[in-house]
């Protein structure tokens, strides 16, 4: 383990969990292979709710729920949760959990590809005072422009899996052009995060690498 690592694992280690029913909802994802928010990244996100307590969250990759129903749990009663998701066959299991965890309320499921999805956000003139983006990678420069019209005065921006693997500041191994791709575009986000002039960003490497930003 580099210094890194041990980093990693001695916050890790300090842990307390979340909710059983999330703890349970976290040991599942894990073993079916679904990309969920690490520890660190849960921790980070229950931080910046309570401090900005958000009433209006929108957030990009739902998957099977983990996420939102971690900001719901840790969110003001009143604040409301809109995700959105396209992978068919994870609705059914992001739904049934959103009916267990007792938040089915305060979550909007949107079944759709992200591209149409914020356009039509953009449309109805509907604003967030967070939005967490976790979605794919590549496609979060194309997310860029509608998630600046959705954000708020003030709103924060939280994206995921920003440096993934290392993979984007030092290729290791023989990189396939498909992630050639992936990583050109999120250096061009992160390129266009940190000089945007209506945002104050920062980069931030625990867990796969996340950005924080506040629209002025
Ligand atoms: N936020 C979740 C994990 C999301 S994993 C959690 O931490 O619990 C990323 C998800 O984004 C995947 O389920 C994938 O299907 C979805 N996704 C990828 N591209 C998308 C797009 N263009 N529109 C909507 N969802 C997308
Ligand atoms: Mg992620």
């Amino acid at each position: 383990m580099d210094f890194h690592e041990r980093t990693a694992a001695y916050i890790e280690s300090l842990d307390t969990g979340n909710t059983a029913f999330l703890d349970e909802l976290e040991k599942y994802s894990l073993e079916t292979f679904v990309p969920i928010i690490k520890k660190p990244v849960q921790n980070f996100l229950k931080l910046i709710i309570s401090i900005k307590k958000p009433k209006r969250i929108l957030e990009v990759g739902t998957a099977v729920g983990f996420s939102s129903i971690l900001m719901a749990e840790y969110s003001d009663d009143d604040c409301h949760i809109t995700t959105i998701e396209k992978y068919e066959k994870r609705f059914p299991i992001a739904e049934e959990n959103f009916l267990k965890s007792g938040y089915k309320d305060k979550i909007t499921f949107i079944k759709g590809d992200a591209t149409e999805v914020l356009e039509e956000l953009v449309k109805k003139g509907e604003i967030f005072d967070f939005i967490f983006m976790d979605a794919a990678k590549g496609q979060y420069i194309n997310f860029f422009p509608n998630v600046m019209k959705l954000l708020a005065k003030d709103g924060v921006l939280i994206s995921d899996n920003a440096l993934q693997d290392n993979e984007l500041i030092q290729s290791k191994y023989a990189v396939t052009r498909r992630n050639r791709t992936i990583h050109k575009r999120m250096r061009e986000y992160l390129f266009n995060l940190t000089h945007n002039e209506e945002l104050v960003t920062s980069i931030i490497p625990i867990g796969d690498g996340i950005t924080i930003s506040s629209k002025k």
